[in-house]
């Protein structure tokens, strides 16, 4: 299969600079190195996921001074002291929620919006909720530059989900809590996952729930470390 062809348009960036929004032939070999030696050798092989990957131009979602980081494979910090997640960890979060291509998504912590945009490519609808406005504000900017029609934003505490347009066929949460939110279980369609972090300030265990009717299933995914979900 050919993971590796098509590309986005070029877009200018809010400040009409076209060089840090480009995508070159050397962007590009990181970036497919990056989706064969990160994602596809650690044995995630979703078709649609793989080559969204392989498409969506990461080095849009860093600071520009990040350029030749940005396809590594580690998180870096973005702004307001947040990061933006490891791509390993942002392929096994969307791999896991599994849904189908028509369904709606919830996504907690916009911060950059680089899941935000993957997820827009594999889903009908997305919608992320972010606390910082600024990130948000930036996050919107950007995807909307990118093309992107099909997510919704809100600025706002994500641990009560986003209730007027519940429920969700999978919600992601990028920041960690001690405890799994409970509007985010009430808010998730049968049949629906959430994908979260739980556990302390410096290491946790990302969690797959599902709910089966009125039961909910929990399986441990990996040890992980997030920044921490602010919020009640
Ligand atoms: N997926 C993002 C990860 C950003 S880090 C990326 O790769 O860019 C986690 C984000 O969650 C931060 O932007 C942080 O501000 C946000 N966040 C933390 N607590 C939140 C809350 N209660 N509601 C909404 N967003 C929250």
């Amino acid at each position: 299969m050919d993971y590796f062809t098509g590309q986005f348009a070029p877009v200018h960036g809010p400040d009409g600079n076209r060089a840090a929004w480009s995508d070159t032939l050397e962007d590009r070999r990181r970036r497919h190195d990056m989706v064969r030696q990160q994602i596809l050798a650690r044995g995630i092989r979703q078709p649609r996921l793989i080559r969204a990957m392989a498409r969506l131009p990461r080095h849009v979602f860093t600071h520009n001074h990040q350029r030749l980081l940005a396809y590594d494979d580690h998180a870096l910090p973005s702004d307001y002291g947040q990061t933006i997640s490891q791509p390993l960890i942002v392929a096994i979060m969307t791999a896991a929620l599994d849904a189908r291509p028509q369904q709606r998504i919830l996504e907690i912590g916009t911060g950059t919006g680089y899941q935000t945009a993957l997820l827009a490519m594999l889903y009908a609808q997305v919608f992320t909720v972010e606390c910082i406005s600024q990130l948000s504000v930036a996050a919107q900017e950007r995807l909307r530059r990118l093309g992107f029609d099909n997510i919704s934003f809100s600025i706002g505490d994500g641990s009560k989900g986003w209730e007027a347009h519940g429920k969700f066929d999978g919600i992601v949460v990028t920041a960690a809590t001690a405890e799994v939110p409970k509007p985010l279980i009430a808010q998730l369609a049968d049949g629906g996952k959430l994908i979260i972090p739980i556990g302390k300030q410096n290491l946790q265990m990302l969690k797959q729930f599902e709910r089966c009717g009125e039961e909910i299933r929990c399986k441990d995914m990996l040890e992980c470390r997030f920044v921490p979900l602010v919020g009640e």
